[in-house]
């Protein structure tokens, strides 16, 4: 689990760790949270407070007592927020609606019109965003924004560069369209990492603070949390393995490289 800071001016930063820290338990005590952000039991409950008042945590029982007052249980409230979840495929867009646990509420899915242009693509996303969200019934002030997972590599601004198999989209700022047309706060990542985070937040690693996952799509990539962090590297798409020349008499590839793992796959 991630460690805090007992330092002053850091509140935000300790705010997403004992969040994280609810987020990823089934139910846990202030008294542990302190345990394992290494945060004081003061600084705990001053921000479960808050958490608490913003209804972003619910109280949910007691657990047994080891002597004393039984320690009451957290958990994240999971209807206090939704994300959308869009997943861009050269072939098709995925598009999830997920509460505040990560628990999917309700999925849609769209062909891509072959040779279709990143503007109209990018349109077709926000128009499925609004759709699901109208489906649900949830309302705009719920939205905590869009997560798009779509094909690497991506640079800092959240801009495609040169993806493979993708003509037209080289340079499209696909992040900062995105927010213009759905009018919600954007958050991008290449598919392999964002696949990675959501084991992360809700899936199988949970509670695993370093691995590696294997992406096997339309291509071949990776992701890699290190110490509770994704790891990135300096090229921002560390993990993206899929280009590695495994087999020099290989076959051919269409990124110019021979036997490359994912032409051998
Ligand atoms: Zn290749």
């Amino acid at each position: 689990m991630q460690q805090g800071t007992n330092l002053p001016k850091v509140g935000s930063y300790n705010r997403s760790v004992v969040l994280e820290t609810i987020q990823a338990s089934d139910g846990i005590s202030r008294v542990r949270i302190a345990a394992m952000t290494g945060l004081t039991a003061q600084t705990v409950s001053v921000i479960v407070r808050r958490l608490l008042e913003e209804g972003l945590v619910v109280e949910d029982g007691s657990a047994p007592s080891r002597g004393g007052k039984r320690p009451t249980i957290l958990r994240v409230s999971a209807e206090a927020g939704y994300a959308v979840g869009v997943h861009f495929d050269p072939k098709a867009l995925s598009c999830v609606l997920a509460d505040l646990a990560g628990r999917p509420v309700a999925r849609l899915h769209l062909p891509v019109r072959p040779g279709a242009r990143p503007d109209g693509v990018v349109r077709q996303m926000a128009r499925a965003a609004r759709r699901i969200l109208r489906e649900a019934g949830v309302a705009d002030g719920k939205v905590l924004g869009v997560g798009l997972a779509c094909p690497g590599p991506l640079d800092e601004d959240g801009v495609m560069v040169s993806p493979p198999r993708l003509a037209h989209w080289d340079r499209v700022p696909i992040r900062a369209l995105l927010r213009e047309y759905t009018g919600f706060p954007v958050t991008v990542d290449n598919d392999a990492t964002a696949a990675a985070i959501g084991e992360r937040w809700a899936g199988i690693a949970r509670s695993t603070p370093s691995f590696a996952y294997l992406y096997l799509g339309t291509g071949i990539g990776g992701g890699l949390f290190l110490d509770n962090q994704v790891y990135r590297g300096r090229s921002l798409n560390a993990a993206e393995f899929g280009h590695m020349t495994v087999d020099p008499q290989g076959p051919g590839c269409y990124c110019g490289n021979r036997g490359c793992v994912e032409a051998v796959c």
